[in-house]
């Protein structure tokens, strides 16, 4: 397929994902300012501010190539088989892998990771194929499959799976590992997304009254929640959902070598949803969403350092700036299949998120 023969390359796929007008952009009248061109390329129209006459009606666009562009008709089962399906064939074959999702709240990632019961997401349809490729005849019977589930809540790693004392994270051969994190066998995909459940029931949610509405929306099968790439949003204010929840499915099974040994393979795939980085300003709980507040700045500022570090090839990447940054590692840098998926509104409302997001995404390809 298209993602598996790219991803040989060894660099992060970047791709995004346009969701279709919500009712409420459009009784605000708000405007399209996003068009797909050739399954490829996002133009981004900035429509000119009309008080000022000497740009009136004159059209600022800016276009970005990814690896795929996904116009608001695409299904779920498409945005699956061309971003994720070659990271689960990969994982299989003892590599691993990871899939985030990001942009602003209400931009389609939990839409795109989870769906819905008549849609489900690239999350479900990666468990379900992982687990039907496993059953195929071409593969041993000797595959175990192993879950587990975390969030980082003010820069404090938590196990979802067993909820008790905070994790620490410490790096070893592998990378970085939350130590102690429990690891949950499971034989079937319905077993998954039941563990999967569970897990959200411990997780930490503090909706704020200004965003109880997307807090819902975060319900079911959350997977990686962290802030959005947004440079320009570190200065101020508080944010909500300073999350970071992550689903990781290792594959282990053994192999015969070449003299007849065994040999043990391990593939690890992981599940990453980005969360809004939007600002949740006087709300009435101030003292806790400044903590937090500081703390996404933080992770937000690190994250950022990182990305620009690889850009630019640097030797040294501050991933120890921040939890964020430490379980993003694995997925940032080195040897790994990474997919990104960027999720933007079409409406002129979001202009600016939208802007940003492709920003990021943009210099995300470059890594
Ligand atoms: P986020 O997780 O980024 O905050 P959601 O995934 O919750 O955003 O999406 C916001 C709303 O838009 C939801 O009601 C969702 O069902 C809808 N939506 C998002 N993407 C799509 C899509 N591709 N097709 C149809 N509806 C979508
Ligand atoms: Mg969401």
């Amino acid at each position: 397929t298209e993602a598996k023969s790219t991803m040989e390359n060894g660099r992060i796929l970047v791709f995004v994902r346009l969701r279709p007008v919500a009712k409420k952009e459009r009784e605000a009248g708000s405007r399209c300012c996003v068009r797909i061109v050739n399954k490829r390329d996002v133009y981004l129209t900035e429509f000119a501010n009309e008080n000022d006459y000497l740009r009136l009606k004159r059209l600022c666009g800016r276009h970005f190539t990814f690896d795929a562009s996904f116009p608001d008709s695409t299904t779920q089962q498409e945005v699956y088989s061309k971003t994720t399906a070659g990271l689960v064939e990969a994982v299989l074959q003892g590599r691993n892998g990871s899939v985030f999702c990001y942009g602003a709240t209400g931009a389609g990632k939990t839409y795109t990771m989870l769906g819905t019961t008549d849609n489900p997401g690239v999350m479900v349809l990666a468990i379900k194929d992982l687990f039907s490729k496993i059953q195929q005849s071409s593969f041993d019977e000797n595959h175990t499959v192993h879950l587990s589930y975390l969030e980082v809540y003010n820069e404090t790693v938590r196990d979802l799976l067993s909820p008790g004392r905070p994790l620490v994270l410490r790096e070893d051969k592998q990378g970085i590992v939350a130590a102690g994190l429990t690891q949950y066998r499971a034989c079937s995909a319905d077993e998954v997304m039941a563990l999967l459940q569970q897990g959200n029931l411990n997780r930490t949610t503090e909706p704020t009254r200004a965003n109880e509405t997307s807090s819902r929306s975060h319900a079911i099968l959350q997977v990686v929640t962290i802030p959005n790439f947004c440079n320009n949003l570190i200065s101020s204010a508080s944010y909500k959902y300073p999350l970071l929840c992550k689903v990781q499915v290792v594959v282990k099974y053994q192999v015969k070598g070449a003299s007849g040994n065994v040999v043990n393979r391990v593939g690890k795939l992981s599940l990453i949803d980005l969360a809004g980085s939007e600002r949740a300003i006087a709300t009435d709980q101030r003292t806790l969403r400044s903590l937090e507040g500081a703390n996404i700045n933080r992770s937000l500022l690190a994250l950022s350092s990182c990305i620009n570090a690889l850009v630019e090839g640097k030797k040294h990447i501050p991933y120890r700036n921040s939890k964020l940054t430490q379980l993003l590692k694995d997925s940032l840098g080195g040897a790994c299949n990474t997919v990104m998926i960027a999720n933007i509104s079409p409406s002129s409302l979001s202009f600016g998120e939208t802007q940003n997001t492709l920003h990021w995404a943009d210099r995300a390809k470059e890594i």
